[in-house]
């Protein structure tokens, strides 16, 4: 006789950043300029980190593409 085990089931829910934030989170803690749209945003560590490697050596330097910006060159790239 099988018998599912209730009570395993509860979903556990982590708190996952989703990328750029507009406001300085306890997470999100690094600043990122858009270089679409100028804006401010931050991003956590690991982000943080992976746009250093990508971008080099200055920090100063980084810049990246926020979802609204992103939305948007990929709805153009699609249209084309
Ligand atoms: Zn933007």
């Amino acid at each position: 006789m099988t018998r599912l085990k209730e009570g395993s089931t509860q979903q556990e829910r982590h708190h996952v950043p989703e990328g750029p934030t507009k406001i300085k989170t306890e997470l999100n803690r690094y600043p990122l300029r858009c270089r679409e749209c100028g804006d401010m945003y931050y991003v956590n560590e690991c982000d943080y980190h992976d746009f250093k490697l990508a971008f080099g050596a200055d920090p100063s330097e980084l810049t990246f593409c926020c979802n609204d910006c992103e939305d948007a060159g990929a709805e153009e790239a699609y249209a084309h």
